[in-house]
């Protein structure tokens, strides 16, 4: 069984923070980062148990469409692989049929490499930039996704 960690990798949760900040009506239902208990006995092995993995809610209707995310993912090298609706794509591989007993019908895995655990650069580059009403919901949005930056020196 590999390392059980406490707290998702920083690239895990910014998938799901830049998705909510790009489409703040998503649907979150099977959302996920760490495993469940039941998860974890199931998937010993799983990427979630490390923290390298996220779990994204399918919800073409409000702009998360993961048949989109799956084509899109395969061009960004922090990809490990992807697994939606009965497909699993690998950077060896490229697209095979998926046969595991949960389809991923309604959500899209993504397992993160190893060394890309703090990468939290934009995921979704090919989405429409954010839309925000105010401009004090653009830099919440935005402090969000960045770490704060250190403090300025006295001028
Ligand atoms: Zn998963």
């Amino acid at each position: 069984m590999k390392k059980l960690v406490k707290r998702a990798t920083p690239a895990a949760i910014a998938v799901l923070r830049q998705a909510t900040a790009i489409k703040p009506s998503r649907k979150k239902a099977s959302d996920g980062l760490l495993p469940s208990a039941a998860h974890l006995k199931q998937n010993p092995n799983s990427d979630h148990n490390t923290g390298l993995a996220v779990d994204l809610t399918h919800d073409p209707k409000h702009g998360i469409d993961c048949a989109e995310i799956f084509k899109n993912l395969q061009n960004d090298p922090r990809v490990k692989y992807l697994i939606f609706n009965r497909k699993i794509w690998t950077p060896q591989k490229g697209t095979d049929p998926y046969t595991g007993s949960n389809p991923h019908t309604n959500h899209i895995h993504i397992s993160i490499n190893d060394k890309c655990g703090n990468d939290t650069s934009p995921w979704f580059v090919w989405l429409d930039k954010p839309v925000y009403k105010t401009a004090d919901q653009a830099r919440l949005a935005a402090s969000k996704l960045r770490p704060l930056p250190k403090k300025k020196a006295k001028k």
